[in-house]
């Protein structure tokens, strides 16, 4: 869990390449369905079409349906989900009903200033997809794609105004599922900040799934 920005899905990554977990990305995982074509695709494209939130019910249902496709041996790593505390209490009664508890709730924090200067300086080339940032990873030339040299763009997401409305979301619906799981006792639990070093942060977390059980593939 963790706010837009803090290095979620990039970690996520490497976990899974190191411990052998399924990695269930919600936003990849609705994009996935919606494009489906399903009753629950179509229900899910409306809400997105719109620009609104998908309700709790639907995101739920879209999850459930992953898990229960994805059990792998390794187990599953969510990421993105769930992002409100309704959800939060739909996954405990689905997973109770599988005989098959949460082990650990992984935090990752950053500062609202260094997840801004992340995410609002990401570039990317529509042409062939390369992506950059002004700051942390520029093209040799600004505006210009080393690859192909077409005009960098920015995602409509990725503008200061949407990412601190993103964290604002985050904040009121998702800051209260990690006092939820801060409250349970006898879940293992880890807070990382996410605004160091990636390599760094790899480190912190690889020691805490092996302390928490896990075993490296
Ligand atoms: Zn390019």
């Amino acid at each position: 869990m963790g706010p837009p920005g803090a290095g979620k899905g990039t970690q996520a990554k490497k976990l899974v390449e190191r411990f052998g977990m399924v990695h269930l990305s919600s936003g990849d995982i609705l994009r996935t369905e919606r494009a489906s074509g399903s009753l629950l695709g179509r229900k899910l494209a409306q809400y997105m079409d719109a620009g609104k939130l998908v309700p709790d019910d639907i995101v739920v249902s879209v999850m459930a349906k992953a898990m229960t496709e994805n059990s792998g041996e390794a187990g599953l790593l969510l990421d993105g989900f769930p992002r409100t505390v309704p959800q939060a209490e739909a996954l405990d009664a689905q997973l109770a009903r599988a005989g098959k508890p949460l082990d650990a709730v992984v935090v990752m924090t950053a500062e609202p200033d260094m997840i801004v200067r992340r995410i609002t300086g990401r570039r990317s080339c529509p042409a062939c997809g390369r992506v950059y940032h002004v700051e942390f990873m520029p093209p040799r030339k600004a505006g210009e794609c080393d690859a192909c040299g077409g005009p960098l763009v920015q995602r409509s997401d990725d503008a200061e105004a949407v990412v601190r409305d993103r964290l604002a979301t985050y904040n009121r619906q998702t800051a209260p599922v990690v006092d939820y799981y801060r409250r349970r006792s006898g879940l293992k639990r880890i807070e990382v900040d996410g605004g160091r070093d990636a390599d760094d942060v790899l480190a912190q977390l690889t020691k805490a799934f092996e302390s928490f059980g896990a075993s490296s593939r």
